[in-house]
């Protein structure tokens, strides 16, 4: 069963997938440490701005993207966004990825570099 799903886990698709994930849960990181330590839920109310409390459309709310567009600041009063938020969502995202790099990927890179189902260059080849 894990044999059949490693050709998935080791696509393009999936590696992706899971720095996408690492964006979300960045961008999800932010939302708690913002509101915990006001003791604030981190459920409601929805992502908003600090300044005018115009609430975040959801295309205003993607991970690093948004806060590129918009240049770090709120569509409505145009008040500036800590670049706190796009620094831990991209490296959050960066985390997962360098994370399942090093779970998954590599270790079946060094193993199966012969076969040639690995591009990367950085595995040492024993020399003889
Ligand atoms: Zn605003």
């Amino acid at each position: 069963m894990l044999a059949e799903l490693e050709p998935l886990a080791m696509s393009t698709a999936a590696y992706g997938f899971v720095i996408a994930l690492g964006l979300l849960w960045g961008s999800f990181a932010n939302v708690c440490i913002y509101r915990w330590p006001a003791g604030r839920s981190v459920v409601t109310p929805g992502s908003h701005c600090t300044a005018c409390q115009a609430p975040i459309r959801w295309y205003d709310n993607v991970p690093v993207l948004a806060w590129l567009w918009l240049r770090g600041r709120c569509r409505a009063c145009k008040a500036p966004f800590s670049p706190r938020y796009l620094v831990i969502e991209a490296a959050t995202g960066a985390l997962f990825g360098v994370a399942w790099w090093a779970a998954v990927i590599a270790p079946r890179c060094s193993s199966r570099s012969a076969r040639g189902s690995c591009t990367s260059r950085s595995t040492p080849r024993s020399a003889s």
